[in-house]
């Protein structure tokens, strides 16, 4: 349970979902986390069940909003100031956005790339310098397989998530001879309040959720922990030799051709 000892992580969007549990498993593995969460509530919220769940964990909850690059430097400084230089971020936070392309408006456009691109750009951005000085660090970039496959419907998300595949790329390459890790997790359907939401959007909520658990090879929906243990061993010195990588969480969905 010490795999992340001695290490300082931000996780974006850690209030709830995904970003939650990873919050939660790297302060198990012995991470000081700093939760960067849009509400400052909902962050609080979970650094409070850490902190009674496992004590002695170093948590600290930061209101953040990934859109503002200033309000992510901002949570970058608190992090320093609480627990000391960044090893880890996790750009996790992220929102869907689905429409008709020609039906869409431009601020249904705006928002998506401002959480979903532009959000991790401005979370890259603000650990880099230090990381790259120190010669060590880890980003680990939560994307989708809508990062490669497309749903009807569902744009522009897929687009974002494409770019948080190139960036990751890019950065990654951009930043290999400083020993700085940039890395991807792509996750199929999680079970979250993201999915609980897209379910009771559907006219048949009961049905969209049948189709879900049917989709997978594994005839099952992914749990956030899933994901977080993942985030744990790219964020560990574990994997020192993976980097501008994504690392695919479906149970096999996309490798599916068809049944
Ligand atoms: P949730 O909606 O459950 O959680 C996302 C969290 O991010 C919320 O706490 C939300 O805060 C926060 N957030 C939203 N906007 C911002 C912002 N501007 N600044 C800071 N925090 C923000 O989503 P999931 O846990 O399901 O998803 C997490 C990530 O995983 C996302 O990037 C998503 O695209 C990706 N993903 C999820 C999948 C799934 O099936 N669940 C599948 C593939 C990828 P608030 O509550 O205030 O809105």
């Amino acid at each position: 349970m010490n795999r992340l000892n001695g290490k300082v992580a931000i996780v974006t969007g850690a209030g709830r979902g995904i970003g939650a549990a990873i919050a939660r498993a790297f302060a198990a593995e012995g991470a000081a986390v700093v939760l960067a969460e849009l509400d400052g509530a909902s962050a609080e919220a979970t650094a409070r069940a850490i902190a009674q769940a496992q004590p002695g964990a170093r948590t600290l909850a930061v209101p953040t909003d990934v859109t503002q690059a200033a309000s992510v430097r901002t949570a970058v400084a608190e992090a320093e100031r609480a627990f000391g230089p960044v090893d880890v971020l996790v750009n996790n936070a992220g929102i869907n956005v689905f429409a008709d392309p020609l039906t869409m408006t431009d601020d249904d456009w705006r928002r998506c790339f401002a959480v979903d691109l532009d959000g991790v750009w401005n979370g890259c951005r603000a650990v880099l310098p230090g990381m790259v000085e120190r010669r060590a660090g880890s980003i680990v970039n939560i994307a989708s397989t809508h990062a490669f496959q497309i749903i009807p419907g569902c744009f522009p998300y897929p687009v974002a998530k494409h770019g948080v595949i190139g960036l990751t790329r890019a950065l990654g390459i951009e930043y290999a001879p400083r020993n700085v890790r940039v890395n991807a997790i792509a996750p199929g359907y999680i079970e979250t309040q993201l999915t609980h939401d897209w379910w009771n959007a559907q006219p048949d909520p009961e049905a969209a959720r049948r189709v879900t658990l049917e989709l997978p090879p594994m005839k099952r929906i992914g749990r956030p922990e899933e994901v977080a243990m993942t985030a744990v061993f790219l964020a560990s010195d574990e994997a020192p030799f993976i980097n501008a990588s994504c690392i695919t969480i479906d149970g096999g969905r996309t490798a599916l051709h068809h049944e």
